[in-house]
């Protein structure tokens, strides 16, 4: 019996073939294919603007300095989700503020961002967990009376749906992330979308030194044009060989969504069957790419979460906890990220990440290892 994984990317020759081609162009760096994937990219998100990045991360810095988030402000987040969506505000001298979730789809609702707010609140930034769609047009209709700016962190949501569209489609700025752990991957990387022109453009500068021409404008000209720094910017560039990846890898996505939807139907036909199992599920509004697939390990359950990641490592299959909680990490430790500054209440949050875990579901997943995994949550203690 083999190691099942939790996640495998789907890579194969023509991706091979696309770098190949990008090496025998002499031209690895940003250039030609960054901007044919952030064309691609905006086209498949429907988006007005896409910003290629070197990862997430950095896409959601770009965000916050984009949208004018500055020192001192309070920037709403889960504390449910990775770290990187926490220390993003801090980057730029904001203070994470965290908000607790909705125990059905792990994301921050209207009422639990409203609960957050402050009167120094700049910016909201909500997350599709796992790749559930976060109820975007709720929580907007709370921030955007006060002027406060929505962004998304669709790093896990490419190819879900918010109510008919792509998610992030729906966003003012929206942050998204090619890890392989993600639906699709350049090795590491990111996108930055928007719906307004000046903050495509601007961030389009500072990922790049803030440099008044491109590296790839002056290279195209054989007398390099003069640039200027107008502020203080960053190297924070995609290269042509991840672009190359990606222009694959996007056109794969319909295909990787479909199955990844099949093979998290048939898990959910088996666990609704389960007494004490529940699954991960489409909410009304919208579509899952099921990026992770977790499952909330209940209290009628024969055995605890810690226990079912047991048996399944007795049967050689990789599973993961649930996602993270920021707020009891050491960097967050005595850190000030509660609206009233008083110690943050997230039960929500602290019972999602204590009692959920994530299920092997990759694209070149097969029925009988599915079957091993279905096998080991119906009857676990056979397993141990
Ligand atoms: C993975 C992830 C990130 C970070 O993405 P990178 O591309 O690794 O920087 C940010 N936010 C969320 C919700 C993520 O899952």
């Amino acid at each position: 019996m083999s190691r099942l994984n939790v996640m495998q990317p789907w890579l194969g020759q023509e991706e091979a073939d696309a770098l190949t081609e990008v090496i025998e162009s002499g031209w690895v760096a940003q250039g030609p294919r960054v901007a044919a994937f952030e064309l691609a990219f905006a086209e498949s998100q429907q988006a007005e603007h896409a910003v290629a990045t070197s990862n997430c991360t950095t896409a959601l810095h770009l965000a916050l300095l984009v949208a004018g988030v500055e020192r001192g402000d309070d920037v709403v987040v889960p504390s449910f989700s990775f770290i990187a969506t926490a220390n993003a505000p801090t980057y730029v001298g904001a203070r994470p503020v965290f908000a607790d979730v909705d125990g059905v789809t792990g994301n921050l609702t209207a009422r639990t961002v409203e609960q957050a707010l402050t009167e120094r609140t700049s910016a909201v930034i909500a997350v599709d967990q796992g790749g559930v769609p976060v109820n975007l047009d709720a929580i907007r209709a709370v921030c955007d009376p006060r002027g406060i700016v929505v962004i998304e962190d669709a790093a896990c949501g490419a190819g879900s749906t918010y109510r008919g569209r792509p998610v992030g489609a729906g966003a003012d700025i929206a942050a998204w992330s090619f890890h392989p752990r993600k639906i699709l991957t350049t090795g590491e990387g990111g996108m930055l979308t928007t719906s307004r022109r000046d903050w495509a453009d601007r961030a389009r500068r500072l990922r790049e030194h803030a440099m008044s021409v491109s590296a790839a404008a002056r290279h195209a000209s054989v007398l390099a044009p003069p640039e200027q720094y107008d502020e203080i910017g960053f190297n924070y560039r995609m290269t042509d060989l991840q672009a190359a990846v990606g222009l694959v890898q996007l056109r794969r996505l319909p295909e990787v969504v479909a199955r990844r939807r099949e093979l998290a139907a048939a898990y959910t036909k088996e666990i609704t069957e389960i007494y004490g199992l529940r699954a991960v599920a489409d909410p009304v509004w919208g579509t899952c790419n099921f990026q992770s697939f977790w499952v909330e390990v209940e209290a009628g359950y024969p055995l605890d979460r810690e226990e079912l990641m047991g048996a399944l490592a007795a049967a050689d299959i990789s599973a993961r906890r649930g996602i993270m909680a920021a707020h009891r990490q050491p960097a967050y430790a005595g850190r000030d990220t509660s609206p009233h500054h008083d110690g943050a209440r997230l039960p929500v949050t602290e019972w999602l990440t204590d009692s959920t875990l994530i299920l092997p579901l990759f694209h070149q997943m097969s029925e009988s290892e599915q079957a091993r995994v279905i096998d080991v949550l119906r009857d676990p203690r056979r397993a141990l």
